[in-house]
């Protein structure tokens, strides 16, 4: 069956709004879940940034709170090391040369007795007693670094068990006028200074925090594990100058268990510095539930969305479906399948126009079938409706090419439009159908058609009904001549094709 260029471009619309609806739906359910994403990634950041910088003001808090009590400690034994070189200090008593060596500092609760060792290591004067008891400190690496180097300072030593309690020792060397060797004054900060420190802290559990020296030894850690205590993380690859910096953070697994943690080094530059870590995972509790929450909100609202996009897409196609169904009920004849004569009109009209534009020939072949009135008082009706069957079929075998529009005119009588024809090639094609006609019925009762061809150029001034007349008329002329024959319009006063 021959389909026209209108209806091509009429079903057209519908298509392109369904495919346009589930484009643009999908495109803002896309646009819509980025903005979320990015705003969830905001917000993340913002908590990271957040539990960063209490971390970084819990560790700069510890680390000047150790840096003041050490040099608070460094100052006294500074003192004893500076009042050592007077040369009374020998010839006091006793309490006297306390009183002159040890201020009231070094009896804080948490530090341990000041002690003077001599140039071979023997406990020579101690803040906590007059008579101390024969000791020799000369294997300790406080008494070795001192003896061996002349500008060690302050030497902060590797946490150790001084005096029956887990210390860090703080020492300086005891130098005469010319720098020579006279011996160490050492002191203890006890770890049960960390322990309060940290204990005045509120801190969940699983934070830690972890003091270390320069050197990257840890000299304390919380939670407190001895083990850990005292070890030195310079072959360790994380928490090293690169990775976190002073005053930086890092994230992920720390040098000591495999909990991932926001790690943030203290900003700054005491001998001793501190890490303060939180676990990634109660950083970001709170913003995993949020992120749960829009998440799953988002992605319900995407579904809907999309859903509607198709049900409403599925829904556009039926009815566009049904509109080219009803389109094609409307324009087909019920009988023959052949278009009806509103649709024939239409087709006529614009080809007519569209050959005026392009000065090209339109032909018309109007086929009556004959003797019909004949045919159907003697087989009846129904036996007339398939002939007329039969010849529609004849007609549209005939007719090919893309723009040919074959239609039934009314009743018995059938018209076929050939834009672009002229007069010699639609008389082929009348003459064709006619014997195709007379071919198939004389298997039936004997029909035939006759055929009036005309064929015109359209001009400015001249309607398509000029051409139906003049097919008409050769219709006429035909069915006068005999029937069973085709006959081309002579239109000597019009531009006919031939
Ligand atoms: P002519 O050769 O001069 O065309 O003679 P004719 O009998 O075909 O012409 P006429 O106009 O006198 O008769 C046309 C007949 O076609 C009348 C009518 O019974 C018949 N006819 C029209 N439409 C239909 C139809 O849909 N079905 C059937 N079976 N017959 C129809
Ligand atoms: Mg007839
Ligand atoms: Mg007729």
């Amino acid at each position: 069956m021959l389909s026209g260029w209108r209806e091509v471009t009429a079903r057209r619309p519908w298509r392109i709004s369904a495919k346009l609806l589930i484009v643009s739906s999908v495109v803002t359910v896309i646009g819509f879940s980025a903005i979320c994403v990015n705003v969830m990634l905001d917000m993340r950041r913002g908590e990271e940034a957040l539990a960063r910088q209490t971390l970084e003001n819990l560790a700069t808090t510890i680390e000047a709170d150790i840096s003041r009590n050490i040099e608070i400690y460094d100052l006294s034994l500074k003192a004893v090391a500076n009042n050592m070189l007077l040369p009374e200090i020998s010839s006091v008593s006793k309490p006297v040369r306390h009183l002159i060596l040890f201020d009231h500092a070094t009896t804080a609760r948490h530090f341990g007795a000041i002690q003077v060792f001599d140039a071979d290591g023997r406990l020579t004067i101690d803040a906590s007693t007059l008579d101390p008891l024969p000791e020799s400190r000369s294997d300790e690496d406080y008494f070795k670094v001192h003896r061996d180097d002349p500008g060690a300072g302050l030497y902060i030593s590797r946490p150790m068990l001084f005096r029956g309690a887990y210390s860090i020792v703080l020492s300086r060397r005891i130098s005469d006028s010319d720098g020579g060797f006279m011996g160490v004054v050492a002191g203890s900060i006890r770890f049960s200074y960390f322990h309060e420190l940290f204990e005045r802290l509120n801190l969940d559990a699983e934070d830690t925090i972890t003091v270390l020296k320069r050197d990257r030894t840890i000299m304390m850690r919380r939670p407190f594990d001895l083990d850990v205590i005292g070890k030195n993380l310079s072959e360790r690859p994380v928490w090293k100058s690169d990775n976190l910096k002073v005053g930086g953070s890092f994230a992920g697994q720390g040098p000591i268990d495999g909990t991932s943690r926001l790690y943030v080094r203290s900003s700054g530059t005491a001998p001793l510095f501190v890490v303060a870590g939180k676990p990634l995972g109660s950083v970001f509790a709170l913003w995993q539930k949020e992120a749960l929450r829009i998440g799953a909100v988002v992605l319900m609202l995407s579904l809907f969305v999309l859903g509607s996009a198709i049900v409403l897409a599925r829904e556009i196609g039926r009815r566009a479906e049904a509109e080219s169904k009803l389109e094609e009920m409307a324009t087909t004849d019920a009988l023959t399948g052949l278009r009806n004569r509103r649709k024939f009109d239409h087709v006529i009209d614009s080809e007519w126009r569209r050959a005026m534009r392009q000065k090209t020939p339109v032909a018309l072949l109007m086929i009556d079938a004959d003797h019909f009135k004949a045919y159907n008082d003697t087989f009846g009706h129904q036996a007339g409706d398939q002939v007329l069957v039969g010849i529609a079929i004849c007609i549209s075998d005939s007719v090919h090419r893309a723009g040919d529009c074959a239609a039934r005119y009314g009743g018995e009588e059938f018209a076929v439009l050939l834009p672009n024809t002229s007069a010699t090639d639609a008389f082929t094609i009348a003459e064709a159908i006619r014997s195709k006609v007379q071919g198939w019925s004389d298997n039936q009762a004997g029909s035939t058609v006759s055929c009036g061809v005309a064929s015109l150029v359209p001009t400015a001034g001249l309607d398509w009904p000029v051409l139906v007349a003049a097919a008409d008329k050769a219709l006429y002329a035909a069915k006068a001549g005999g029937r069973n024959q085709s006959v081309v319009a002579s239109m000597p006063k019009l531009s006919l094709v031939a």
